[in-house]
């Protein structure tokens, strides 16, 4: 059967963006920190964060195929949209440098958000074209309510000037993007069998859903031993997850398979999306601070900071046996912890900077 996928997958344009595979390594430290091994399952960590393109992250996996469905269709310019500081639009923009696009992105910023710091800075390096919009009215949501009216200006502009837009819907979440984590799933079973692994569990981040979409069809397709267990980090459900059906069984149909996926497929972990979108909790600042200190390895205030705090509250709540095995997909946001410096900073235990003595 995964034979039969890895061919399907072949048969798919795709262009190499990615520096894959990526690591899959244990945390022990972070274990040791959450009770270890009477307490506390064993936690592996895939490294999506280092896929390498433009400070890396999950969007890699899915852009190798939608940059290559854009090249297909003669574009000339890349469009996407996002929350101002959008790992999406940062890779998007990477992306298209590296085949000679160019790329223009439509972002959501409240007034007092458009420093140009992490993912904004990483955009005006690329030569990224950044038109901003205003702020969600709803602020448990990543866009703002002009992005269908500024997206359709932005592409007759483009037009006008002779490109051809090709416009990638928020986060790639794409049935052709969310074959790029059927793809991964067929990556980490491969270094699960290498390692003897079987986890029961698979934790991500939750937020335009294409990635889950493509890990929960990839497990499906290949009978993975885990379930995957998605930590939404914005609002929108239940429509998110319809969105998720949906993407997973058109990426299904792409790969010619006759699976069709339902939302009693998909756990979607609610209970760590706080005040919304883009704003940080508690628990994923203490998330971050675990990761870092015990582990060396930097979360992210958006995603995986959310995620993290997902998976350690059912480490604490006992949901997860200690004899079980977990992996946590790292999808990367790092470039993100610059913008929220003055939260990461006022964290309980941050030790001061030191001021010269004398
Ligand atoms: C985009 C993103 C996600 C969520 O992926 P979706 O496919 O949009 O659900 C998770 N983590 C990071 C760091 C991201 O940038």
């Amino acid at each position: 059967m995964t034979t039969d996928l890895a061919h399907a997958l072949d048969r798919l344009p795709r262009v190499a963006l990615a520096t894959l595979p990526t690591p899959l390594q244990e945390a022990r430290r972070l274990r040791d920190a959450l009770g270890g091994p009477a307490r506390c399952p064993r936690i592996l960590l895939k490294r999506d964060d280092l896929t390498g393109l433009a400070l890396g992250g999950n969007k890699a996996r899915k852009l190798e195929f939608i940059v290559a469905d854009a090249l297909q269709a003669q574009a000339t310019v890349l469009v996407t949209t996002g929350g101002v500081q959008s790992n999406h639009a940062r890779m998007t923009a990477a992306a298209a440098r590296m085949v000679g696009l160019g790329a223009s992105l439509v972002l959501t910023a409240a007034p007092d958000e458009r420093d140009v710091q992490g993912n904004l800075l990483l955009d005006r390096l690329f030569g990224a074209e950044v038109h901003f919009i205003d702020a969600a009215s709803d602020p448990l949501l990543a866009t703002g309510p002009d992005e269908a009216a500024m997206l359709a200006l932005v592409e007759a502009e483009l037009r006008a000037r002779g490109e051809r837009p090709y416009v990638i819907p928020i986060g790639g979440s794409t049935p052709v993007g969310a074959v790029g984590y059927v793809s991964g799933t067929l990556e980490l079973l491969s270094q699960l069998e290498a390692a003897d692994e079987r986890p029961s569990r698979l934790y991500v981040a939750c937020g335009s859903r294409g990635t889950v979409a493509g890990l929960v069809l990839g497990a499906h397709l290949t009978g993975a031993p885990y379930r995957v267990h998605g930590v939404a980090v914005s609002g929108g459900d239940p429509a998110k997850t319809g969105r998720a059906v949906e993407i997973a069984n058109q990426a299904a149909a792409l790969l010619g398979s006759s699976l069709r996926l339902t939302p009693g497929e998909f756990d979607t972990d609610q209970s760590q999306i706080g005040a919304g979108y883009g704003r940080s909790t508690a628990g994923c600042l203490e998330a971050i601070e675990l990761l870092a200190r015990n582990e060396g390895i930097l979360l992210d205030p958006v995603y995986t900071g959310k995620a993290m705090a997902g998976l350690v509250a059912d480490i604490r709540a006992g949901a997860i046996g200690a004899a079980e095995t977990v992996v946590f997909l790292h999808t990367g946001g790092a470039p993100g912890l610059f913008a929220h410096a003055a939260e990461l900073t006022a964290a309980a235990g941050q030790p001061a900077v030191g001021q010269p003595a004398g």
